[in-house]
């Protein structure tokens, strides 16, 4: 990137070299969700919910929906790390992929119980090659060596190691953005497999993406790995999207409106 250059969050001209494009206050500003989730699936809630039993579960995990056995966000996809993520997938930008992999180690531990005993693996979520080759790259599979290298930086030994050809996305998806819930997950329903059942047999799985919006994608993932024998798979991405806050809309019929737009969430 030339120097000097803008902040692409900001605007504000950069101080400092920047190799990911994004000055310091904005990167400060990436801060992890601390308040009331879903116990299960991670699911930020917009206040505690009074007289819960614990653990406190959301609708989707009080049903059974997802097929997953814990799932975590960094945080919600809104401000700033919306616009980080939006900037990582429209613009070819390896660094700030990696730098915001890193960012996942933060919520790591919240999923210690789940990976305990075993070295995990962790399988970004796939594209299908069409897709891929227009874009250049796999986001999420920048975001998965970035959570490596950064765990191993901090705490060595056996980190996860990051697996991405043994799920592939075997059907092409029209994208989900203005779907419905039930839409959605219809729509993804087969779109994946595991190309290497061998390597996913008796592993405990780490899904890695950039966002979740209602988990459709991530559990039909789930769903491909489980018939090649995962013994477990939980699920980290960067930001969930969440009709209880602003930035993720319900349309009145049911058809979730976001801005994601790259035919997964
Ligand atoms: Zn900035
Ligand atoms: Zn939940």
């Amino acid at each position: 990137m030339a120097f000097p250059a803008p902040c692409s969050l900001c605007g504000e001209e950069l101080k400092e070299p920047a190799l990911t494009g994004v000055c310091r206050l904005c990167w400060a500003s990436l801060e992890p969700w601390r308040g009331p989730a879903c116990d299960s699936c991670g699911l930020p809630f917009a206040s505690e919910r009074p007289g819960d039993a614990s653990p406190a579960l959301c609708a989707a995990c009080r049903s059974g929906e997802f097929q997953l056995d814990r799932t975590r966000s960094f945080s919600l996809y809104s401000g700033s790390l919306r616009a980080t993520i939006l900037q990582l997938k429209f613009h070819r930008r390896e660094r700030l992929g990696k730098r915001l992999g890193g960012l996942l180690a933060q919520v790591w531990d919240e999923m210690e119980g789940e990976l305990a005993g075993k070295r995990a693996v962790l399988v970004p979520v796939p594209l299908h090659v069409s897709r891929q080759r227009e874009r250049g790259f796999n986001q999420a599979e920048l975001l998965a060596q970035g959570l490596a290298a950064r765990l191993e930086k901090i705490r060595g030994g056996r980190v996860p190691q990051v697996d991405a050809r043994s799920l592939g996305k075997i059907r092409a998806t029209p994208p989900q953005t203005g779907l419905s819930v039930s839409a959605r997950h219809e729509n993804v329903r087969g779109a994946f497999a595991a190309l290497r059942p061998e390597r996913i047999h008796n592993k405990k799985i780490v899904l890695v993406d950039d966002v979740m919006t209602t988990g459709a994608t991530l559990s039909a993932c789930a769903q491909a790995l489980r018939s090649a024998g995962a013994q477990t798979v939980c699920a980290l991405t960067l930001a969930r999207a969440t009709p209880e806050f602003l930035d993720t809309a319900v349309g009145s019929a049911g058809a979730i409106v976001d801005d994601i737009g790259s035919g997964r969430s």
